[in-house]
């Protein structure tokens, strides 16, 4: 029978070897609650239902199986004799949190239900055992709110609502001004709420409290910002959620309690510093539901940000140095940067959760460079560990500033702030001066108003807003961007080239470590002001002659382009492409250009319309193009060879021109065209009195080309999932536009060290 229900804490970590650990089946919260508890760091007891569970509940019509009924009675008593409390015990009552926990993580996009087992009894029993009637009272009152909203899905603003008019009876402006009779007051309206909206009392059963929430966290992998998430991340649908169900802490128990989230690094820039937020007398959801702004971790944070609320090295430095006694040991055992939840009940630190952090492009950098020149991992790790993609951040200056995220409320820390991170968006969060008005479309800033449509600039490392729009650097590989481009060098095996047609976009690629340009497009060259009329007047002649006529206009400006191109990638390939496109869209499309054109190319506009209708592709992708107009006018390509080779032979060092027939379908086609660009070749060397290294090849991009080929050359991309393919099949390179070089370089790398 399978196993679904999984034991940790109190010196328990149940499991063999394929499961310890195992994300897949206890989800990633839950393998590294149990990865925690293995290695003795201070977690509260729980127990975690599969994954499979999930997947099962679904196939079961949404419905539990008796053995695991059985299963979860085993994981309560587990909690309860490690605890020494009793769940629904009116005395000495045991509280749980039921917690979401997918194979990846999924932030804020699942619900969790925190203090579960309250009720009318224990709540009296909790405030004895504790001593705080006011602690009981609060995590009651939380309790409802949490659970009408996730598992009876009730509307939330009635809730809110109720809490408000609650301080504003009193004058108070905080939760925690609210006394014990406040909130007594406050929980009695949140059942009457409850009755009235779901019709029915709130469940007084701590078991049917907990059926109903294990069944709301299943059911929330169903919910439409978990799918939504998912599609964005590619997550299968069918990974489902495990669910962990622990026993509580309290962060809430006064002043010597707190509750915060830290990373053992700075995830913005990488800084090996520890970075977080905490709040004193607060339970987690405080903290990464951006209700309260938080305190800084440390005091270094706290002075750079002018902050006075103490940090908590300062505030509570015992507890502190164990923290980060325990951010220490978290590194070094799973080797990465963590993101921390921890609670502090009453001057003792436990810990609620570690996953690997998500960070900056600029972080993941720094981070596995530092770790490498530190030992913690080699260098091929240091490679596979930042996503190819991500660099993306780095090298579009200010490309994606225009969609960053500015909140008024929240902490670094919070959930807004994380998700935008992960999405490489610049955030802001907690700018407690912004007055936010979501009708009137304005924010208010020092005695300034922002409408909708300004533009402002964001620098998410710093936190700084700017008004306006700010300049923004052009990118350079320097630094551990430089370091870890080294690194991937080592590590690959293909060659990356860049799709380049201007003397610029070739330095770039030059600049950003390209070995060659992979795919140099022709037609763009022909649309320039000055050459149009040329190109025109081609395509209009009547004849051969006429045609030579106009395309010895167009050879000296062909020379020129290619010599430049030559001339930056001293030495490299260069692979060009001959006129891919038909002829039509190089003619007018509007009838007021057509009167212009017919006088500058010297025909009557009747000839020319005609000319337009005759050579009008109805499909554009196939028909009289590429290599078929090659075949029709084999002296376009001859002026394009030309053009190519005295460019070539006319500089020291002597590119290897690639010359690329386009979009050939058949053997044959190619055969004709090699023809005329060898003979063109032959025809300038001996005018030229040497000769040059050089190739004719093509593009396999028709399907019916790619059925009849023997093989594929030159898969053209920056996408890390075609160079892994191209790498597996063993092509010699890939060829990107030139900001993604980088990438691709990365990409190349990490496919040929997971082949090792
Ligand atoms: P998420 O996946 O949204 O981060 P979590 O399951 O981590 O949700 O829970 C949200 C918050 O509730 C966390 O910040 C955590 O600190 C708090 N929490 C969860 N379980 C417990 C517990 N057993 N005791 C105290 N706080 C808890
Ligand atoms: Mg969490």
């Amino acid at each position: 029978m399978t196993q679904y229900v999984f034991r940790f804490g109190g010196g328990v970590s149940d499991g063999d070897e394929t499961v310890r650990g195992n994300k897949n089946i206890l989800g990633g919260k839950g393998a590294n609650l149990d990865g925690m508890a293995s290695i003795g760091l201070p977690v509260p007891p729980g127990f975690t239902i599969t994954t499979e569970m999930c997947t099962a509940y679904y196939a079961n019509g949404q419905s539990f199986p008796d053995s695991v009924r059985a299963e979860v009675a085993g994981g309560l008593a587990h909690i309860e004799q490690v605890t020494g409390k009793a769940f629904g015990d009116a005395a000495n009552p045991l509280l749980v949190s039921v917690r979401s926990g997918a194979r990846v993580s999924m932030p804020g996009m699942m619900d969790t239900v925190l203090n579960l087992g309250l009720n009318d009894q224990t709540v009296e029993g909790l405030a004895t055992s504790s001593g705080d009637a006011r602690f009981a009272w609060d995590s009651y009152r939380r309790f409802i709110q949490m659970y009408a909203d996730v598992v009876l899905e009730l509307d939330h603003g009635a809730f809110e609502e109720a809490l408000e008019i609650a301080k504003e009876d009193q004058g108070y402006y905080l939760d925690t001004e609210l006394s014990a009779d406040d909130l007594k007051a406050l929980v009695a309206e949140y059942k009457r709420l409850v009755q009235a909206e779901w019709g029915k009392p709130f469940p007084q059963d701590v078991h049917d409290q907990l059926w109903g929430a294990v069944g709301a966290v299943f059911g929330s992998w169903e919910s439409d910002r978990a799918k939504v998430y998912r599609r964005l991340n590619n997550i299968p649908g069918d990974w489902g959620t495990a669910v962990n169900v622990q026993a509580m802490v309290f962060g809430n128990m006064g002043e010597t309690s707190a509750t915060g989230v830290a990373f053992t690094r700075d995830p913005a820039t990488g800084e090996n510093a520890y970075y977080g937020e905490y709040l004193i007398n607060a339970q987690g959801e405080d903290v990464v539901a951006g209700i309260r702004t938080p305190q800084y971790l440390t005091k270094a944070a706290r002075e750079r940000a002018g902050a006075k609320p103490l940090s908590m090295e300062e505030a509570m430095p015992a507890v502190y140095a164990e923290l980060a006694r325990v951010f220490d040991i978290l590194e070094t055992h799973y080797r990465d940067m963590q993101d921390i939840e921890f609670t502090v009940e009453r001057e003792k630190l436990w810990m609620l959760q570690t996953r690997s952090g998500k960070r900056t492009a600029k972080a993941a950098l720094k981070i596995a460079v530092d770790m490498a020149d530190a030992g913690l991992i080699t260098t091929d790790e240091a490679v596979l560990r930042v996503d190819p993609m991500a660099l993306d951040q780095l090298l579009h200056p200010g490309m994606h500033a225009a969609t960053g995220i500015l909140t008024a409320r929240g902490g670094m820390t919070s959930h807004a702030a994380v998700v935008a991170r992960g999405m490489g968006r610049p955030c802001v969060s907690g700018a407690g001066s912004l007055q936010i008005d979501a009708a009137g479309k304005t924010l208010r800033i020092a005695g300034r108003t922002l409408h909708e449509g300004d533009i402002i600039t964001l620098d998410g490392s710093t936190g700084e807003v700017m008004a306006g729009e700010v300049p923004t650097l052009q990118p350079e590989l320097v630094g551990d961007f430089g370091t870890l481009m080294v690194w991937a060098d080592a590590g690959r095996r293909m060659k990356v080239r860049a799709n380049a047609e201007t003397p610029l976009d070739a330095q770039t690629a030059r600049d950003f470590g390209a070995e060659g340009i992979g795919l140099c497009r022709t037609e763009h060259m022909f649309f320039d002001a000055a050459r149009i009329t040329a190109v025109r007047q081609m395509i209009l002649a009547d004849d051969e002659k006429g045609r030579r006529v106009a395309l010895d206009k167009l050879l000296p400006e062909q020379r020129k382009d290619f010599a430049a191109i030559f001339e930056v990638m001293a030495g490299l390939p260069v692979t060009i492409r001959l006129l891919d496109p038909p002829l039509h869209e190089f003619l007018p499309h509007q009838e007021s250009e057509f009167a212009e054109v017919a006088a500058a190319a010297g025909v009557g506009i009747e000839v020319l319309k005609q000319r337009a209708a005759e050579l009008h592709e109805f499909n554009p992708m196939l028909g009289h193009r590429g290599c078929r107009l090659g075949v029709t006018y084999p002296e376009i390509y001859e002026m394009q060879a030309r053009a190519i080779f005295e460019a070539a032979c006319s500089l020291a060092v002597a590119p290897v021109p690639e010359v690329m027939i386009p979009l050939v379908g058949t053997r044959r086609e190619l055969e004709l065209m090699k023809d005329v660009v060898d003979k063109a070749a032959e025809a300038v060397f001996a005018e030229q009195g040497k000769r040059i290294e050089y190739l004719v090849g093509t593009m396999i991009e028709l399907p019916r080309a790619a059925l009849m080929a023997l093989g594929i050359c030159g898969e053209h991309g920056g996408d890390p999932a075609s160079i892994a393919f191209c790498e597996k099949v063993g092509l010699d390179y890939v060829s990107a536009s030139p900001y993604r070089v980088p990438i691709a370089r990365l990409a190349a790398a990490q496919a040929a060290l997971a082949r090792k």
